[in-house]
């Protein structure tokens, strides 16, 4: 089992619950060639969700109930993808902590339960395209306490958007792959500086 959508761009997952964050936002068409939008009806994107809850459930140990999609849920959803991205891509513009971050623009209901073992833990909860958010933002902010959700990126290949989990010791990684995004980019760059030298 794997997370699925980032495994088809052949990219290490997230570490934990984050993975699920990483494959909601690999949901995207993208890379190159471009592979297909997972969220582009709903057949499709309940098989990408019952694929992805199983391995939530395999990374966490929680169980999750099934989680079924009707079209109106699928568009929320993939708003709910589209402010993820968002909110990721101006993370990395901000990584110094001193930029301004998207508004909230989704919530969704989790509960603080105190264990048998002591702890608190966040739980997710809601139905339908509400629980697949509820356990996306719990991660989220589990990634923000353990200071991983800063690694969680999406290339800056804007035509490839693909997201990664950046595990340089320094966090400095920009691309999906240095190879196919980063050299194309810089040789971009390389050409247009010599357009600008007339050479
Ligand atoms: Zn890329």
């Amino acid at each position: 089992m794997a997370w699925s959508a980032t495994a088809r761009y052949g990219l290490d997952p997230a570490p934990g619950g984050l993975g699920l964050v990483q494959d909601l936002l690999n949901t995207v068409d993208a890379g190159a060639p471009r592979l297909p939008d997972l969220l582009a009806g709903v057949t499709q994107a309940q098989a990408w969700i019952d694929e992805a809850t199983a391995q939530w459930t395999a990374v966490t140990g929680q169980q999750v109930p099934r989680v079924a999609l009707d079209a109106d849920g699928l568009a929320e959803l993939r708003a709910f993808r589209d402010g993820l991205q968002e909110a990721t891509a101006k993370a990395q513009d901000a990584a110094s902590g001193a930029g301004v971050l998207a508004p909230v623009l989704h919530s969704a209901t989790a509960a603080l339960r105190l264990g048998d073992d002591g702890l608190v833990r966040l739980e997710p909860r809601g139905t339908g395209w509400r629980r697949l958010a509820s356990l996306a933002l719990a991660a989220t902010f589990e990634g923000q306490q353990a200071d991983t959700r800063r690694r969680l990126k999406t290339c800056r290949n804007l035509r490839c958007r693909v997201a990664f989990y950046d595990r340089s010791r320094n966090n400095s990684g920009v691309w999906h792959d240095v190879r196919s995004c980063g050299n194309a980019a810089n040789l971009r760059a390389y050409r247009a500086r010599r357009r600008a030298q007339g050479g």
